[in-house]
């Protein structure tokens, strides 16, 4: 399947697309993991894309448009992919869409997964990711579960830029809801729930 995840951030997408790669082996396309990369190894794209991201900006459509256009060249996305963080705004729907319409490799839908933004406040200041692994887990997690590597608290989770990346959603991305609805091609999950039960749900909806 060819899948978008859509929600703020923190609403889980990372979580729901660890759950449906480990069970189906979909490539993970996410725009955020590949720029931490390139700002942890200080290439050009990483210096200039970390004044965006450590304010809760969005990076500039025209680099992000071309780093996902280089991805879906690769072939580990052939057998199906799940674009998480991306799109973001209009224009990066509609250059996904000119994209894939190329390939030949149009979406199977679009998963919006739901979550109030008050629980997400205390869901991301709470997040601690691993240094080694990415594992993600909380502030309980003195050291990583699955490979016992360092816990670090992303400079993103700290609470002013997470409202400032939550009113960027708003403003920017949730206009794309509505473009995949017209599209025929939305899902909604109520992300307000265990993430098991929230996976059963996005199964159960895609037919999984
Ligand atoms: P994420 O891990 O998806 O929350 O992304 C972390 C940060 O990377 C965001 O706050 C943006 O600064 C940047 N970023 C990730 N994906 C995109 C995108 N599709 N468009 C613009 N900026 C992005």
């Amino acid at each position: 399947m060819n899948l978008v995840l859509l929600g703020a951030p923190g609403a889980g997408k990372g979580t729901q697309s660890d759950l449906l790669i480990e069970e189906f082996g979909y490539a993970h396309i996410s725009t955020g993991d590949i720029l931490r990369a390139a700002v942890k190894a200080g290439t050009e794209l990483g210096l200039e894309a970390k004044k965006y991201m450590d304010a809760g900006d969005l990076v500039p459509d025209s680099v992000v448009i071309g780093l996902v256009a280089d991805r879906l060249t690769q072939e580990d996305t052939l057998d199906g992919f799940i674009l998480d963080g991306f799109p973001r705004t209009i224009a990066q729907a509609a250059a996904l869409a000119d994209e894939l319409e190329k390939l030949g490799r149009p979406l199977d839908a679009a998963v919006a997964i739901d979550v109030d933004y008050e629980v997400i406040v205390k869901r991301l200041s709470s997040r601690r990711c691993c240094r080694d692994c990415g594992y993600i887990g909380n502030v309980a997690d003195e050291s990583c579960p699955k490979c016992g590597g360092e816990m670090f608290q992303r400079d993103d989770d700290q609470e002013d830029v997470i409202r400032n990346r939550l009113a960027v959603y708003d403003k920017s991305t949730k206009p794309l809801i509505d473009f995949y609805s017209e599209a025929g091609i939305l899902i909604t999950i109520d992300g307000d729930k265990d993430p098991k039960i929230v996976y059963d749900d996005v199964k159960q909806a895609l037919g999984l």
